[in-house]
C-alpha cells in the first residue's frame, strides 16, 4: 500500500465539483481529508492522505492536475521560532485546526505541532514571520 498526504489547491472554477470522488470511483483509492477550506479569493485547499497501489496513485494525481488540480507533496512541517514569537494572537484566528490556541490565564499563544495540517495560513498571518516551513522527515508510506 502506497500513501501519502498530499495538499491539493483547487482553482477557483473547480471548488464545486466533485473532483475528489472520482479518486475513489474511478482509481480505487481511499482518500481521508485532513483539512479542506476555502480562501478568500475563492481558491480551495484541501490536505488530504491518499493511499492505494502506486499505479492507481500515479494516475489519480494525474487526473487531478488533468483537471487544473495544484498537487503538492505536504510531507511537510511547520514550527515556529519561539525568539521571534510575540503573542499577539494573530495566527489563531486563521488556524483551521486549533494548533495554536491562546493560553489562558496568562494569554501566551500555545503552538501544537502534531495538531497541524500544514496549511501555512499563519505563516503569512504572523506579523513577524515567525512561523515556518521546513521539510518533514516524516514518511507516510505504510
Ligand atoms: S502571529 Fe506570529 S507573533 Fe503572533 S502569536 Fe502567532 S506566531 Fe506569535
Ligand atoms: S500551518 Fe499554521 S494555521 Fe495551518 S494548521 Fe498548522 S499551525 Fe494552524
Amino acid at each position: 500500500m502506497y500513501s501519502k498526504i498530499l495538499m491539493l489547491r483547487f482553482p477557483q472554477k473547480e471548488v464545486q465539483q466533485p473532483i475528489v470522488c472520482h479518486l475513489a470511483k474511478d482509481f480505487d483509492l481511499v482518500f481521508n481529508i485532513l483539512n479542506a477550506r476555502i480562501l478568500h479569493r475563492r481558491e480551495g485547499v484541501m490536505v488530504m492522505e491518499l493511499s492505494g497501489t502506486k499505479k492507481h496513485f500515479k494516475d489519480g494525481v494525474r487526473f487531478l492536475k488533468e483537471q487544473g488540480v495544484r498537487v503538492q507533496n505536504a510531507s511537510q512541517e511547520v514550527s515556529r521560532n519561539d525568539e521571534k514569537c510575540t503573542h499577539c494572537g494573530a495566527c489563531t484566528a486563521v488556524c483551521p485546526t486549533g494548533a495554536l490556541w491562546v493560553r489562558r490565564p496568562d494569554m501566551s499563544v500555545t503552538f501544537e505541532q502534531e495538531k497541524c495540517s500544514v496549511c501555512e495560513l499563519c505563516v503569512t498571518a504572523c506579523p513577524v514571520r515567525a512561523m515556518d516551513v521546513t521539510p518533514s522527515n516524516r514518511t507516510f508510506s505504510k
